[in-house]
């Protein structure tokens, strides 16, 4: 068996173009277009690389975009009170701290001074709790963006079984929390974990966070079971030029892709659903904000 390519870029251009449409709809309606503020302390190469994409597909949209960027040394005091104004702006919707932060920065206690209605992330205590709970919130992206692919394949989570490696609070729970949610069977598994490929035999769906290439093997999956690859690994590739990488994802794709019955790839495969996401949630907060029916936008087809 080959398994199915789950193309993240195709799914996120469809969720780009459904934002588009409803972003010029909406605006239009409220002569107010949805605003979203990307907040960046210090220099970080790949974190720059992150948000000036954000900026830009915001505003390929048709959504007012924001960027505000402190310098490496800012105080905890002056991110809270950028923060504080962004959360009284009436042009700004979501709210993203670009993570990681300079270590001397509390990452928690800036994320919660967050409005909990413009956490675009998700991250924020009240809707991490309420997501745990089972209530609408704000749903962190990159989970989101694989249950949207997921549910391309799956019109019923029950009766399923799925196994989550990895438990950050950012990708594993936030994950496990939505699969269970869909009253999913659900098992998640961790770097303290001893028995990983007999759990891995036991699921219909597999979603991997672990940040470590080529961790899952052919022989974990269950036959036709469908993978999520979420790692994305910067690895050495002498093959193609002496010092060049290349990004590849936590799951050993090449022979998984035999037994497996779909597969994401990496690069091309959650990465793209994330961004795509985060547009999806600064829609979900407008229309909330602006009291606009928010239509179901995210976790339909
Ligand atoms: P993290 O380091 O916060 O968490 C890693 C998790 O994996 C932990 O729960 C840890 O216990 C577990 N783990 C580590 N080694 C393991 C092992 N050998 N076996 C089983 N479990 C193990 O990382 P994170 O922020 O959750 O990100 C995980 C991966 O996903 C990283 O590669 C990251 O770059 C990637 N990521 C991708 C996207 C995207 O948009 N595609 C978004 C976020 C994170």
């Amino acid at each position: 068996m080959t398994a199915e390519l789950i193309d993240g870029k195709v799914h996120a251009a469809a969720v780009r173009a459904k934002m588009r449409d409803r972003v010029a709809v909406l605006t239009a309606q409220c002569g107010q277009a949805p605003g979203l503020a990307v907040v960046l302390v210090g220099e970080d190469p790949a974190s720059e690389v992150y948000v000036r994409s954000k900026g830009k597909q915001a505003a390929g949209a048709g959504m007012k975009s924001f960027e505000y960027r402190l310098p490496a040394h800012a105080t905890q005091e002056e991110l809270l009170d950028l923060i504080e104004r962004l959360n009284t702006d009436p042009q700004v919707h979501g709210i993203l701290v670009q993570l990681p932060l300079p270590g001397h920065l509390e990452s928690r206690h800036v994320i919660n001074t967050i409005s909990p209605a413009k956490d675009v992330d998700g991250f924020h205590i009240s809707n991490v709790g309420m997501v745990g709970t089972g209530q609408d919130a704000i749903v962190p992206c990159t989970p989101l963006g694989c249950m949207m692919m997921l549910r391309h394949y799956y019109d019923d989570f029950r009766g399923r079984t799925a196994l989550v490696i990895g438990h950050s609070n950012v990708v594993g729970k936030p994950m496990a929390r939505l699969l269970l949610n869909a009253d999913c069977t659900v098992i998640i598994a961790h770097k303290s974990s001893t028995n990983i490929p007999e759990l891995a035999r036991l699921a219909d769906i597999l979603v991997v966070a672990a940040g470590v290439p080529g961790l899952v093997k052919a022989d974990w999956i269950k036959p036709g079971a469908t993978v999520i690859d979420v790692g994305i690994n910067r690895i050495a590739a002498p093959e193609i030029g002496e010092g060049k990488h290349r990004l590849v994802g936590d799951v050993d794709f090449e022979n998984v892709r035999d037994v497996a019955g779909a597969i994401t790839p990496v690069p091309g495969g959650v990465g793209p659903m994330t961004i795509a996401c985060l547009l999806a949630n600064t829609l979900s907060a407008f229309c909330h904000q602006l009291h606009l029916p928010d239509e179901e936008l995210l976790l339909e087809d």
